[in-house]
C-alpha cells in the first residue's frame, strides 16, 4: 500500500475519517472547506495537525477494534480450521453504498470443531447459514459469526457452508468499502489492510491462514465492470444485469481479497518472463482518464520484467496482473490487480513490488510490517537504480535518508499495531525499512543480498505463505555467512541513525590517517557498526575505500596513491546518516611556531611561519575544497572575504610539514 500525500488524498483520507468519527463531522466539515483556498503545502501543515489532533480518537478506534480481534483469536480459535476454498456471489450497484451476497467456504478440521467462527461486523446483517441444503443455527455477536455445525467436525474432516448476509458497512482504518464518485459516475471499491475485511464480507480475518483458492461472482447493472482478484473467466449479461466471474487459483491471505465496481475502459500489456511465457497486464481505468494512463501505465513492463531478474518471474503467472482506478489516493496491492489512485512512476513499482513482496510472501505479524512496505519501497528504489540510466537513484537515497533523519528516533519494528497510521508509518516502515534492506545490501554485498532474497521468495516454507524477520535474516545470514543479529538489534529493533566526523591528514608519501568518531541520534543505540564508504580526490584522481568501522574513534591507514585535495563520507548513500562532517586534521602537532589569526575572521586570515608557505588549501565543513594558493612566502594574508559564514578548514603546507586549523568565518 502506498499512501499519497497530495491535496487529493488529504482530502479523501479526511473524508475516510469523518466516515467513522460522526462526533468530529463538523469540524473537520469546516476544515475540508477551508482546504480549497490553501496551497497543497498549507493543506498538508494543516492536514498533519488534524491527524494530531485526531489522531488519539482515531488510535483508539481502531485499537478497541484490534483488541476484540486479539481477544477473539483465543475465544474462537482460529487455529480450529484450515480455510480451503471460497465461493463469493457479491450483489453491488455502485451507486448504493451496500452489499449483499453469499460466501460459501471448505474447511478442514484442525481440531474436533462444533464451531466454526468467522468475523464480520456487527452492523452487517446475516441473513442465513446454510449447510447442505438445511438453515443451521449461527450467533452473530462481537463482530465474530459462529456457525453451530450440525455435528462435530473430525480433524482431517474437510466440510463446508454458506453464509446469506447483507448490510451497509461501515469503514476503518483506510475506508474498507467506499462509494464515491468519478465524471459522476458512481464507483465502490474495498481497501480492507490492515484489519477491515469483516467489515463488509464474512472471513478469517487473519494473518495465519490463506485462502487456498476462490471463485468471485458480482452481480451488478450491465453498463459496470467489476475488478477483483484472479482471472476474468466470463462476464455474462442478461437484460440489465451482469454476473463477472474472477476466478484465482492462488493462496491469498484475506486483506488482499477485494472488488471495485465501476464503469471502466480496458486495455492490456504484456510483460515477458523468463519462463518464456508473457503474462497479460489488465488495466480497468475511468474512461475519462483512459488515454493519459495509457501512456503511464505502460512502464509497468519494464518495471516487471526488472523484477523479473533481479528476483524471480512474477508470483501469478497463470492469472494475470493488473490495475483498477479507485478514488483513493495512493495505491493498494490487491492480489493480481492492485487498485491505483494514480499511475505515476513510483506508484505502479510499488504496487507491482507487493506481488512478490506482501503477496506472495506475506508478513506473518503486523509488527513486521517492513517485509511488505520496506521491500516495496526499496524495490521503487531498485527501478530508479535500473531504469532511467540511473537519474533518480541517487535523489531516491536522498530522499529517503532525509525523510528517515527529520526526527531523531523511532525504528523499523512496528511497536504499536493497535495504530493503523504507525503500522503504515512512511518514516519507519517505508522508508527506514527500505534503506535498512539497502544497508544489509551494502552489508553482505550483492550477490549474498539478491541470493539471499531470492531464497527467502522461494522458501517452500514461505513461499505463498506467511514470513516474519527472523525468516528474512535466517536466509540472509546463510547466503553471506555472516551474524546480523547486532545489525538488526543496532537498526530494526534500535531507533535512529548515527552521525560520523572523519577527521583525515595525509603526508608526504600519499599515506593517510582516517578517524572515524560516530554519535547516535537516539540512546536506544549506542554505536551503529558498519562499513563505511570513504571517497578521496584532487582534480584528476579518486578512489573509493570501505573501512569497517567497529568502534568510536577508530582510525584507519590508507594509501590512495596521490595526493588528495578532498574527502567525502558516503558519497553514494549506503547509510542512513545526517549530521556529518569531514575535517582536515592537524599532522604535525609539534609545528608551533606557526601564527594563524584572528579567528574567528571576518574577511582576512593571517598566516605567519617561520618557513616558506608553499601551499594553502582552503576546505569547506564537508570536506569540499573551496580554494588554494601557493604564496611562496613566509607570511600571507588570505582574503576570504567572499566566503559565506561558516566553519572552514586552512590546510597549511609548509617546506617542511603540513598544519590543520578550523576557522571560523564571521
Ligand atoms: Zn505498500
Amino acid at each position: 500500500m502506498q499512501v499519497l500525500t497530495s491535496r487529493t488524498t488529504l482530502l479523501l483520507t479526511i473524508k475516510a475519517l469523518v466516515n467513522f468519527m460522526p462526533k468530529a463531522q463538523k469540524i473537520l466539515g469546516f476544515i475540508i472547506g477551508f482546504f480549497l483556498i490553501l496551497s497543497p503545502a498549507e493543506a498538508q501543515d494543516i492536514t498533519k495537525q488534524i491527524k494530531q489532533n485526531h489522531a488519539e480518537k482515531v488510535c483508539a478506534h481502531t485499537r478497541l477494534q484490534h483488541q476484540s480481534m486479539e481477544k477473539n483469536v483465543k475465544a474462537t480459535g482460529w487455529s480450529a480450521y484450515d480455510l480451503i476454498y471460497h465461493r463469493i456471489n457479491w450483489n453491488i450497484d455502485p451507486a448504493v453504498k451496500a452489499i449483499s451476497g453469499s460466501v460459501f467456504s471448505i474447511f478442514e478440521a484442525k481440531q474436533q470443531l462444533d464451531t466454526l467462527t468467522f468475523d464480520l461486523h456487527d452492523n452487517m446483517t446475516v441473513d442465513s447459514v446454510v449447510y447442505q441444503q438445511s438453515v443451521i443455527n449461527y450467533t452473530h455477536q462481537n463482530d465474530k459469526l459462529f456457525i453451530q455445525m450440525p455435528q462435530t467436525v473430525a480433524p482431517g474432516q474437510k466440510d463446508s457452508v454458506t453464509v446469506y448476509y447483507h448490510g451497509s458497512p461501515g469503514g476503518s482504518g483506510f475506508g474498507s468499502f467506499m462509494q464515491s464518485t468519478h465524471d459522476n459516475i458512481p464507483i465502490i471499491w474495498t481497501l480492507s489492510e490492515p484489519y477491515g475485511a469483516s467489515e463488509w464480507w464474512p472471513c478469517k480475518n487473519t494473518l495465519k491462514d490463506k485462502i487456498d483458492s476462490m471463485d468471485i461472482f458480482v452481480h451488478t447493472q450491465a453498463q459496470y465492470k467489476a475488478a477483483s482478484n484472479g482471472i476474468l473467466v466470463d462476464e455474462t449479461v442478461n437484460g440489465q444485469q451482469k454476473t463477472v466471474h474472477w476466478k484465482h487459483r492462488y493462496p491469498i491471505t484475506t486483506y488482499l481479497v477485494a472488488v471495485a465496481v465501476t464503469e471502466y475502459a480496458e486495455f492490456a500489456d504484456y510483460a515477458m518472463l523468463n519462463s518464456g511465457d508473457s503474462i497479460k497486464i489488465l488495466n480497468y481505468v475511468y474512461p475519462e482518464d483512459s488515454a493519459a494512463i495509457r501512456q503511464q501505465a505502460a512502464a509497468t513492463v519494464d518495471v516487471m520484467e526488472l523484477f523479473n531478474d533481479l528476483f524471480m518471474d512474477y508470483p501469478f503467472p497463470e492469472e494475470k496482473y493488473g490495475h483498477a482506478q479507485f478514488g483513493w489516493g495512493g495505491g493498494m496491492e490487491h492480489q493480481t490487480m492492485s487498485f491505483m489512485g494514480t499511475f505515476n512512476f513510483g506508484i505502479v513499482a510499488h504496487e507491482l513490488a507487493h506481488q512478490w513482496f506482501g503477496n506472495m510472501v506475506t508478513l506473518d505479524n503486523w509488527p513486521d510490517i517492513w517485509l511488505n512496505e520496506g521491500f516495496a519501497t526499496y524495490l521503487t528504489g531498485l527501478s530508479y537504480e535500473h531504469m532511467f540510466n540511473g537519474k533518480y537513484w541517487g535523489i531516491w537515497k536522498e530522499n529517503q535518508i532525509k525523510q528517515i533523519t527529520s526526527k531523531p528516533g523511532g525504528s523499523v519494528y512496528c511497536n504499536d499495531t493497535t495504530d493503523v497510521s504507525r503500522i503504515f508509518d512512511s518514516r519507519l516502515s517505508y522508508a527506514k525499512g527500505a534503506m535498512v534492506l539497502h544497508m544489509l545490501r551494502w552489508k553482505i554485498g550483492d550477490t549474498a543480498f539478491y541470493n539471499g532474497v531470492r531464497n527467502y521468495l522461494n522458501d517452500p516454507l514461505l513461499a505463498y505463505d506467511y514470513a516474519t524477520t527472523a525468516d528474512l535474516k535466517y536466509h540472509l545470514e546463510q547466503s553471506s555467512g555472516a551474524n546480523l543479529d547486532e545489525f538488526l538489534n543496532d537498526w530494526f529493533y534500535g531507533e535512529g541513525y548515527p552521525s560520523y566526523s572523519i577527521t583525515w591528514t595525509q603526508n608526504s608519501a600519499n599515506e593517510m590517517v582516517l578517524k572515524v568518531d560516530q554519535t547516535t541520534s537516539h540512546s536506544s543505540v549506542s554505536f551503529f557498526e558498519m562499513p563505511v564508504q570513504i571517497k578521496m580526490k584532487n582534480s584528476s584522481q579518486d578512489t573509493l575505500v570501505r573501512l569497517d568501522h567497529t568502534h568510536d574513534g577508530q582510525t584507519f591507514t590508507v594509501n590512495p596513491g596521490f595526493t588528495v585535495d578532498s574527502v567525502f563520507f558516503d558519497p553514494n548513500n549506503w547509510i542512513v546518516s545526517a549530521n556529518d562532517q569531514v575535517m582536515v586534521g592537524v599532522d604535525n602537532p609539534k609545528e608551533n611556531n606557526i601564527r594563524i589569526y584572528p579567528n574567528p575572521a571576518q574577511d582576512m586570515v593571517n598566516i605567519e611561519g617561520r618557513r616558506e608557505i608553499m601551499k594553502v588549501e582552503v576546505f569547506r565543513e564537508d570536506g569540499i575544497k573551496m580554494d588554494e594558493v601557493n604564496p611562496q612566502k613566509n607570511s600571507y594574508r588570505y582574503n576570504f572575504s567572499e566566503f559565506i559564514k561558516g566553519v572552514y578548514f586552512f590546510r597549511i603546507t609548509f617546506s617542511k610539514g603540513v598544519v590543520s586549523r578550523k576557522i571560523v568565518k564571521l
